[in-house]
């Protein structure tokens, strides 16, 4: 293997994030190539019986079914754990399948599992219906308290799971405070770090022991492959997800897997750019959505009730905030008349895209546990992408006077 292999942990664990995002990973095959190869195959031959044999009997390394294991996605796997600084990453299909192989993997019958209240509508419904049907008991909870982590404990509690920033009320959960009350307690922690990725903040870094993604979104940052992915320690990812992996198949597929290392060349400088639109563009919002007697939810921003929280735990907020115009009327005429944004629920993406929560991501739910939630009739959630500032600027103040704000 050359010397630029990326697959050498000594030398790849001392590079820096924008270092490790082009080259963390990179595994060549003899022809030396110099993007990452993908490689689409499902099965893998062998010169004789004997080696296949001792693959089987885990005596020698090497690939056996792209179901257990495939280079393009090993190579994703790889880069995804560097960024992260976690021992070791295994790529999921999707965001839902990363988050459903997080929690199942782990939970039994009689354990006791705490959630944030604010989530992605398909992560509540994980907490709501899927895990009460298995024997889980559940309890949501208002994560951005942090009295209510500690005091939702329970003898069989075996997993908090949470978002942070959450989707798609910007609810910021105390990442410190959370994952030492975690240790003190033996429970772990599986955190959705999708909003912000490893570029904008690092979950470990706080103590957290599984991070979840959907890399889906920032991570792909242009629209174009569902995956995810989920990092933790070498005993844990072995131990406790990979029977339930290779068993179930939530695999991502090698040529998904190919489009977020391209993805993850360009994480940082779309993160950080997308953020700081993001919190000009708000800080233009602003003024504009308080007179018309809406509120603002901008992590980003000195208004956000966690504005020094999220400054200490993060790089930068990250290209999502939301903002409550009153009514239903009122955010669809909005997003009625928008001329360059995007009405769209997907996130992450390079251009800036919107939607009104209520009536799309979070529809699923219950009305009562919407509105507990914050998700109001008025909400509209915005992905801020990397158009010019002023374009975006431009379009918001017509879209808003067409809504008579
Ligand atoms: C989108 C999203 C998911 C689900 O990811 P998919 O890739 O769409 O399956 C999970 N959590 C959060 C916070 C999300 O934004």
């Amino acid at each position: 293997m050359k010397k630029t292999t990326g697959m050498d942990r000594a030398t790849t664990r001392n590079w820096r994030a924008a270092t490790q995002a082009v080259r963390g990973g990179t595994w060549r095959s003899e022809h030396g190539e110099t993007s990452e190869a993908l490689f689409l195959t499902s099965g893998y031959t062998y010169d004789d019986a004997q080696t296949v044999a001792d693959r089987f009997a885990g005596d020698a390394q090497g690939m056996t079914y792209s179901r257990l294991q495939n280079p393009t996605v090993a190579m994703l796997e790889e880069r995804i754990a560097l960024l992260e600084s976690a021992e070791a990453c295994r790529a999921q299909a999707s965001g839902m399948a990363a988050m459903t192989a997080a929690l199942l993997c782990q939970l039994s019958a009689g354990d006791h599992c705490v959630a944030a209240r604010a989530a992605f509508g398909s992560c509540r419904w994980l907490v709501d219906h899927l895990l009460p049907r298995f024997g889980i008991e559940t309890t949501v909870i208002d994560s951005a308290d942090d009295a209510q982590w500690e005091a939702a404990i329970r003898p069989n509690t075996k997993v908090f799971f949470f978002e942070t920033p959450a989707n798609p009320t910007l609810d910021v959960v105390n990442l410190q405070h959370v994952c030492d009350v975690a240790r003190a307690h033996n429970i772990i922690t599986v955190v959705d770090n999708a909003f912000a990725t490893s570029a904008l903040q690092r979950p470990m870094d706080f103590g957290a022991d599984v991070v979840a993604y959907s890399a889906t979104k920032l991570m792909d940052g242009q629209g174009r492959v569902l995956a995810g992915a989920i990092c933790g320690s070498e005993q844990w990812i072995n131990e406790v997800l990979l029977p339930f992996q290779r068993n179930t198949g939530p695999n991502i597929s090698p040529f998904n897997a190919w489009v977020v290392l391209k993805g993850l060349e360009t994480l940082e400088l779309r993160a950080m750019r997308q953020s700081q639109n993001a919190v000009e563009l708000g800080g233009f919002l602003e003024p504009r959505i308080d007179t018309a007697g809406g509120r603002m939810l901008h992590p980003g921003l000195a208004s956000h009730p966690r504005y020094e929280l999220a400054r200490r735990q993060m790089r930068s907020t990250g290209p999502i905030f939301a903002f409550d115009v009153g009514t239903r009327e009122r955010a669809f005429a909005i997003l009625d008349a928008l001329q360059l944004i995007d009405i769209s629920n997907n996130i992450g993406d390079a251009r800036s895209l919107m939607c009104h929560p209520a009536s799309t991501t979070h529809a699923g739910m219950e009305a009562d546990d919407r509105a507990a939630m914050g998700v109001t009739e008025g909400l509209l959630r915005i992905n801020v992408g990397l158009e010019d500032i002023d374009d975006l600027k431009e379009d918001l103040d017509q879209a808003l006077q067409a809504a008579g704000i």
